[in-house]
C-alpha cells in the first residue's frame, strides 16, 4: 500500500518525523512496526527497505515515522526519506509486532534508549486519549537534554498521575542501580525495553541479572544504530 508524505516535523537536533497518509486505512495497535520500501538512486548496500515502529497512535489514522537522520556515514535509505516531498510515497506492508500493551491494569516499566521511545509515544498517546490511566514508569534514556516528544510526555504525565516519566541524560546511564532506585517492587511491573539492539541486549541481560522473570521482559530491538541510545 502506498503512504503519502503529508508533514514533517523537527523534535529534536537530527530526529525527525515523517507523517503519512495511508491509501486505504490501515488498522494496528499501538507499540506495532510497519516494513517500508522506499526506491531511490542509487542505493547503498543498506537497501531500500526497513523497519520503523509506527509512533503515531492509532486514533490519528496517520503513519508517523520519527527517525535520527545521521549525516555522517547515513544511509542513501534515509537521505532518501529526508528528501522526500510532501505529496510524494513511501510504500508499506506487513504490519506486525507484539510490543504492545494488552492489560491495561498491569504495572509497566517502559524503557527507551534515545529512538526507542517511538513505541512509547504510540502506547501512551493512545491511552492518554482512551483516558486509560496506564501504571507506568518510563525510564527515557537521551544522550543530551534534546528529548523527542517532551511537550507530549508532559502532557501525558498531567493528565495521568500513575505515569512516573524520568529523564536518564547521558553519561548518566540505566543499570541495575537506577532500575532498582525507581522501581522499588521489581516482582510486579512487565519490563517493557526498546532501542539500539546492544542496548536492548545488555538491559535484558541487567534486568534476569536482578531477578526478573523471563516473561516479564519484552524487548524491541532496533538495529543498525551502534551506540546505546541512538
Ligand atoms: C521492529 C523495528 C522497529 C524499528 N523502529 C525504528 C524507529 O521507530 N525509528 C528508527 O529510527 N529506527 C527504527 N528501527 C531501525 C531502522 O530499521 C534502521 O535500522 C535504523 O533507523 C538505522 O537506519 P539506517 O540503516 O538507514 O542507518 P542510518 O540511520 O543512516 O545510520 C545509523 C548509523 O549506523 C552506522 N551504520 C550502520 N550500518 C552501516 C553500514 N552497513 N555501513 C556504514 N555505516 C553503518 C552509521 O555509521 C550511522 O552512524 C526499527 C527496526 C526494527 C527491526
Amino acid at each position: 500500500m502506498k503512504l503519502t508524505l503529508i508533514r514533517r516535523k523537527t523534535e529534536a537536533p537530527n530526529v525527525e518525523s515523517f507523517v503519512f497518509s495511508p491509501a486505504e486505512p490501515l488498522v494496528w495497535k499501538a507499540g506495532q512496526f510497519l516494513h517500508y520500501v522506499l526506491h531511490h538512486e542509487p542505493t547503498d548496500n543498506r537497501g531500500s527497505d526497513r523497519w520503523f515502529t509506527v509512533a503515531s497512535a492509532p486514533f490519528e489514522k496517520e503513519v508517523m515515522i520519527t527517525t535520527r537522520l545521521t549525516k555522517e556515514k547515513g544511509s542513501s535509505f534515509k537521505t532518501a526519506l529526508d528528501g522526500l516531498k510532501i505529496g510524494e510515497y513511501i510504500e508499506i506492508s506487513d504490519i506486525d509486532g507484539d510490543f504492545i500493551v494488552d492489560d491495561p491494569t498491569q504495572e509497566y516499566v517502559f524503557i527507551a534508549g534515545g529512538i526507542g521511545i517511538t513505541p512509547f509515544h504510540s502506547i501512551l498517546k493512545e491511552a492518554d486519549r482512551a483516558g486509560i490511566k496506564l501504571h507506568a514508569t518510563l525510564l527515557y534514556a537521551n544522550r543530551d537534554q534534546n528529548i523527542s516528544y517532551k511537550d507530549e510526555f508532559e502532557k501525558f504525565a498531567q493528565n495521568n498521575a500513575s505515569l512516573d516519566i524520568r529523564y536518564i541524560i547521558s553519561p548518566e546511564r540505566i543499570d541495575e542501580n537506577l532500575i532498582k532506585k525507581l522501581v522499588p517492587d521489581l516482582s510486579k511491573p512487565i519490563f517493557y525495553v526498546s532501542g539500539p539492539e546492544p542496548m536492548v541486549e545488555s538491559l535484558g541481560n541487567t534486568l534476569e541479572k536482578i531477578g526478573i522473570a523471563k516473561d516479564h521482559i519484552k524487548q524491541d530491538y532496533f538495529p543498525g544504530y551502534a551506540g546505546m541510545v541512538s
